[in-house]
């Protein structure tokens, strides 16, 4: 029998947050790499050569980088279908986010705008 002490679930969860924490942080290139494959089934390599397709710049405001420290670009996809749409910054990826990606929330906000 063992002596070590059983870790809760919270000690487990947070032992797990910090090894990924330390491997994102020897392997940032591998990880991001991966990431961008797994979630929406296209290569880092495919992602930059949809960002240079767009001419280097975000495809909805045209900012030439991601906006935000330490940020990369964000990977726009159809959360129902999964069809990748375009390369944005941050902040066009999380405002249309927020906003559920409803097309008549969106058109909602404009005429609250104006
Ligand atoms: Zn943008």
């Amino acid at each position: 029998m063992s002596s070590t002490p059983k870790l809760s679930d919270e000690e487990k969860k947070a032992r797990q947050r910090e090894y990924r924490r330390r491997y994102q942080e020897k392997h940032p290139h591998r990880h991001r790499s991966r990431h961008v494959k797994s979630r929406y089934g296209i290569t880092l390599e495919q992602r930059d050569g949809l960002l240079a397709a767009q001419g280097g710049v975000c495809a909805m405001c045209g900012a030439d980088n991601p906006r935000k420290g330490g940020m990369d670009w964000s990977v726009d996809h159809c959360h129902d279908t999964g069809k990748v749409r375009g390369i944005l910054c941050h902040p066009c990826n999380a405002g249309i986010g927020l906003l559920g990606h409803d097309k008549q929330l969106l058109s909602k906000a404009i005429q609250y705008l104006n």
